[in-house]
C-alpha cells in the first residue's frame, strides 16, 4: 500500500485519471479536524479551478407526490397512507414557471414521484409550452420510464434528466428498493445519455447497511459514468417509512463524500443538496466542493406535502425570500450567484494539477 499521508493521498487522487479505491476509502475514514480541514479546503480549490466562484441557482417544481414505488427511506412511498397526495395542474405549473423566469433563474427542474398517472404527452406538451415561452433549460426528474417516453420528452425540448442511483451497491439497492431493478436503473441512465440528455445521479449517505467501501465504490461509479450532475444527500429518517427508527446520517461523512466526489470528478455540478440544507449544512457544503443551489418554487399549499423526509427545506418558504436567503448565503460563503443556465462542464476543461 502506498503512503497514507493525508496531503499526498489527496494530491494523488486529484492527479490520477484512475483513482484507487483504497485512497478514496482512506479519505472517507478521516476523522481528525485538521485532516477534514485539509480535505474540504482542497475540494474547495478544485471547485474553484473547475467551476469558478459562482453558485449556480436552479428552481424546482415538485408537481406530483404520487409514487408507485416503496423505497424504504422515502416518505412518498406508496405505503405511506398518512400523506395527502397532490398533482399540480398545467396552469399551476406555468404560474410557477412565470415566477421562476421573473426571478432570472434559467434552469427549471420538474420533479415527481414515479406517478403511474403521468401521461407522456401531457408532460411533452408542458415541456413544449415552457420552451416555447421562455429561454429556460428544462430538467426532468420523474423516474424510470421507457426509452420511447424519454425520446418524446427530448423531442419536446427537455434538456436534462435526474435519476439518482442512491447506492451503486446492487445488493443494498435491492434491499432498499423492493420491486425495483438495479439493472433497469442503469439501463434508463444509459438510454437517457444515448438520447443526448445531460444526466444527473447521486447517492444518499447514511443508509442502513451502507459501509465506507460502498460509498467509495459509489464515487468510483460516478467517475466511471462521468455524470454531468451529482447530488450527495444525507439520510434523514421519516417516521412513516420502514427506516423511520434508523439514526440520522452523519453530516461529516456526507461532506467527506461530497469533497472526495469533487476531487475525483473535478467539473461535475454538485449541489449543496436540500437534505444537507435542511440540517443547516449549506455553507459547509459550499465550502467542501458544492457549486449549485436549488430553490423550491412548488406553490403552497403543496410544498409541504412533498415530504420525502421530514423538515425538507429549500432555503425557505416563499420565492422572494428564497432569493434573499440565497444572497445572504452567497455573501457568507464569499461567492456570487450565477444566474446562467449552468450547462454541463464536461466537455470544456482539461486537468491542471496543483503545485
Ligand atoms: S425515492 Fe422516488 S421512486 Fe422511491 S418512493 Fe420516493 S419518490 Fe418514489
Amino acid at each position: 500500500m502506498k503512503s497514507k499521508n493525508v496531503q499526498s493521498v489527496i494530491k494523488r487522487l486529484y492527479a490520477s485519471g484512475f483513482p484507487e479505491l483504497y485512497d478514496i476509502e482512506y479519505l472517507l475514514g478521516l476523522e481528525k479536524e485538521r485532516d477534514l480541514e485539509l480535505l474540504f479546503g482542497f475540494a474547495d480549490k478544485v471547485r474553484r479551478e473547475f467551476c469558478g466562484d459562482g453558485i449556480i441557482v436552479r428552481a424546482i417544481i415538485e408537481f406530483s407526490s404520487f409514487c408507485r414505488n416503496r423505497c424504504l427511506y422515502c416518505g412518498l412511498n406508496r405505503h405511506n397512507k398518512n400523506l395527502k397526495r397532490y398533482r399540480l395542474s398545467k396552469e399551476e405549473i406555468m404560474a410557477a414557471v412565470k415566477e421562476i423566469n421573473a426571478a432570472g433563474i434559467k434552469t427549471i427542474v420538474l420533479q415527481s414521484g414515479e406517478d403511474d398517472e403521468l401521461d407522456v404527452f401531457w408532460l411533452s406538451d408542458l415541456v413544449r409550452e415552457i420552451k416555447g415561452n421562455y429561454d429556460i433549460v428544462v430538467t426532468l426528474s420523474v423516474g424510470e420510464r421507457s426509452k420511447g417516453e424519454y425520446m418524446i420528452w427530448k423531442d419536446a425540448g427537455a434538456d436534462r434528466y435526474l435519476l439518482k442511483i442512491e447506492t451503486s451497491d446492487e445488493t443494498l439497492y435491492r434491499c432498499l428498493h423492493p420491486e425495483m431493478s438495479f439493472e433497469n436503473r442503469i439501463n434508463c441512465s444509459s438510454a437517457l445519455r444515448a438520447l443526448g440528455y445531460q444526466i444527473g445521479s447521486g447517492c444518499i449517505v447514511g443508509l442502513r447497511g451502507q459501509t465506507i467501501p460502498m460509498l467509495a465504490r459509489d464515487i468510483m461509479f460516478f467517475k466511471e459514468e462521468d455524470f454531468d450532475m451529482l447530488g450527495i444527500g444525507i439520510f434523514i429518517p421519516h417516521e412513516n417509512t420502514p427506516l423511520g427508527k434508523e439514526p440520522l446520517g452523519s453530516m461529516d461523512l456526507t461532506l467527506k463524500t461530497l469533497a472526495v466526489t469533487r476531487i475525483v470528478t473535478k467539473n461535475t455540478h454538485l449541489p449543496a443538496t436540500t437534505a444537507i440544507g435542511s440540517l443547516g449544512g449549506t455553507i459547509k457544503a459550499l465550502n467542501a466542493g458544492a457549486n449549485v443551489i436549488m430553490l423550491n418554487f412548488t406553490p403552497e399549499p403543496y410544498r409541504d406535502l412533498y415530504e420525502i423526509y421530514p423538515g425538507k427545506n429549500c432555503l425557505n418558504n416563499e420565492s422572494l425570500t428564497n432569493i434573499d436567503n440565497l444572497e445572504a448565503i452567497t455573501y457568507e460563503a464569499n461567492r456570487w450567484i450565477n444566474y446562467s443556465a449552468g450547462d454541463s462542464l464536461k466537455y470544456k476543461h482539461t486537468l491542471c494539477a496543483f503545485e
